[in-house]
């Protein structure tokens, strides 16, 4: 069977890592969609355009080139040809991010390209609206979530592995206000597509979630669900 699995859940849930792993069971292409809203963000960031700026950011966000290719099943993301990897996983672009993926323009223009690549080849991908906006027909759909105490430690412990200085309770504030403004917004907010399966990561190890995802796969390829 084709592989086309949407993994959707709010900020720190383990999607990407749980994602990264399925994808590479499955032989197929692991899409990091939050990458790309990064990229987005670290390209106003860069050109000292604001959040609250939405004419500005409509008009420009056709100047920011976003492509990716894959190396070892690793996404790599270019931002006008520079390979922006490195700049995007701090708090700042990811908050950025979450800021600018409200306006129209901008989830437009990733949502296309999400979608070419999606029918390109076989993907996992995540991010927040896959199973309800992106790949509404993914073979297997799942809504990955863990309580925010849970998912901020997660996020801390991440930062803090690669020496960035960072607060706990920071942190968690800042995954409920990108909850609050993911689960809000007006076009495609966060929310559990009707066919996707719950799953909540908050007691469960890696590699149990990974299992549980597989086990769905495995259902889904034997016609059970
Ligand atoms: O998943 P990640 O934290 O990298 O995503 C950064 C932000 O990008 C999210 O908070 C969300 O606002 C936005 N995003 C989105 N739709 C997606 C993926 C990410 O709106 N499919």
């Amino acid at each position: 069977m084709g592989c086309n699995i949407a993994i959707d859940g709010p900020a720190g849930a383990g999607k990407s890592t749980i994602a990264k792993k399925i994808a590479k069971e499955k032989h197929c292409i692991y899409v990091d969609t939050g990458a790309m809203y990064r990229a987005m963000g670290l390209y106003f960031l860069r050109n000292g355009i604001s959040a609250g700026d939405e004419r500005q950011i409509s008009e420009k966000c056709g100047e920011a080139d976003i492509t990716i290719s894959h190396v070892d099943g690793e996404q790599v993301v270019f931002l006008n040809g520079e390979d922006v990897g490195g700049f995007l996983r701090t708090e700042e672009v990811g908050n950025m991010a979450s800021s600018i993926s409200v306006y129209p323009e901008v989830r437009k223009k990733l949502v296309e390209l999400q979608q070419r690549l999606a029918k390109q080849t076989d993907v996992v991908m995540d991010g927040r609206d896959i199973g309800t906006c992106v790949l509404p027909d993914a073979d297997v759909k799942v809504y990955l979530t863990a309580g925010s105490g849970v998912r901020a430690k997660r996020r801390y412990e991440e930062l803090a592995a690669k020496g960035e200085a960072c607060d706990l309770e920071q942190i968690e504030k800042d995954i409920i206000e990108r909850d609050r403004r993911d689960m809000n917004r007006e076009i495609s907010p966060l929310r559990q597509a009707d066919d996707a399966v719950l799953v909540d990561s908050s007691d469960m190890s890696i590699d149990e979630v990974v299992e549980r995802i597989l086990s769905l796969c495995r259902e889904k390829e034997h016609g059970r669900i």
